[in-house]
């Protein structure tokens, strides 16, 4: 922790902050939500519908657009978690559903926070750290989650309780959500994102909307950007996002968000009490004067092949 502390104080880190500020200074600006719209948040676990896009979600609803939330998972795969908020050393199955159900909780107050009323939220409650194994090798036959020993959606107030943990049943699941809510926008992680469920989100998102021709309403975000991303950590309201270094070429788009919009977005990040203990400051890095949406999952051509040390 010392080191890591000493190195992000170095000079050279500064300047490398302050060159990234720069360029987030430069990005255009996101094209605004407009009245009427539908704006659909995909959010793989609760709370990265917050941390990515609580500005945006705000924006839309008081543009006059309608905001829905969807979340494949409900984040019951962390065990040092269940340790924390339930005190028990070795969690067991039941222990972890229990942390599932309290994070499904969680994430409909986080919505409310942002004007997302329950009824425009969806929770698909498919095995957290299991999305890339249903797409996979349990495109068909049921998975079962090691954390909890399920094998079908058990959290409370799920879209479909009981459907078996494969990957069909969740591409089913988030076919009736866009048949219903039948966004206009579509707000996915981008597949640069370094945690396995998000970047397998962002293709089962890419494959859906293309069958529906419709992958020019995706817009991307990323969470998980690599190389301790968000530089600083912490609550630093008065600073920049910078651009995640996995996804650094991304054409991103800037979403400047007014002083409210940031305090509404911590209360946000705050209702999530069972992560923010663990991981509050990378939970509050997120909340800052921008947040960064890229109108396409991959970098503008030309700039895909480039090497990084080629750059000028
Ligand atoms: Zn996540």
């Amino acid at each position: 922790m010392l080191a890591l502390a000493a190195w992000i104080n170095l000079p050279a880190v500064n300047r490398m902050f302050d060159r990234s500020a720069d360029r987030v200074a430069a990005l255009p600006p996101a094209s605004p939500f407009r009245s009427g719209q539908r704006v659909l948040v995909l959010s793989p676990h609760p709370d990265d519908e917050t941390l990515c896009c609580a500005g945006m979600i705000q924006q839309a609803e008081s543009a006059g657009a309608q905001v829905y939330v969807v979340w494949a998972t409900a984040g019951d795969g962390f065990e040092f978690d269940a340790v924390l908020t339930q005190r028990v050393l070795d969690p067991g199955p039941q222990q972890m559903r229990r942390l599932g159900n309290g994070r499904v909780q969680e994430a409909r107050r986080a919505a409310a926070v942002l004007g997302v009323p329950a009824p425009r939220t969806f929770m698909l409650g498919y095995p957290d750290g299991g999305l890339f194994r249903l797409f996979t090798t349990h495109y068909e036959e049921a998975y079962t989650a090691p954390h909890t020993g399920a094998s079908a959606v058990y959290v409370q107030d799920a879209l479909t309780p009981g459907a078996p943990y494969t990957g069909r049943a969740l591409e089913d699941d988030l076919r009736r959500v866009l048949d219903q809510v039948r966004p206009d926008v579509v707000l996915a992680p981008a597949p640069q994102d370094f945690h396995t469920d998000h970047h397998t989100l962002s293709f089962i998102a890419l494959r859906l909307m293309s069958a529906r021709g419709q992958e020019d309403r995706l817009r991307f975000w990323v969470v998980h950007g690599g190389l301790e991303w968000p530089i600083p950590k912490g609550l630093h309201e008065n600073l920049p996002l910078t651009l995640p270094p996995l996804a650094a070429r991304l054409p991103w788009e800037r979403v400047s968000l007014t002083a409210e919009q940031e305090q509404r977005k911590l209360e946000a990040v705050n209702t999530y009490q069972t992560q923010t203990r663990i991981l509050g400051r990378f939970m509050r890095a997120f909340v800052r004067q921008n947040e960064l949406l890229s109108p396409e999952p991959l970098p503008e051509q030309g700039q895909a092949a480039e090497a990084p040390g080629n750059a000028p």
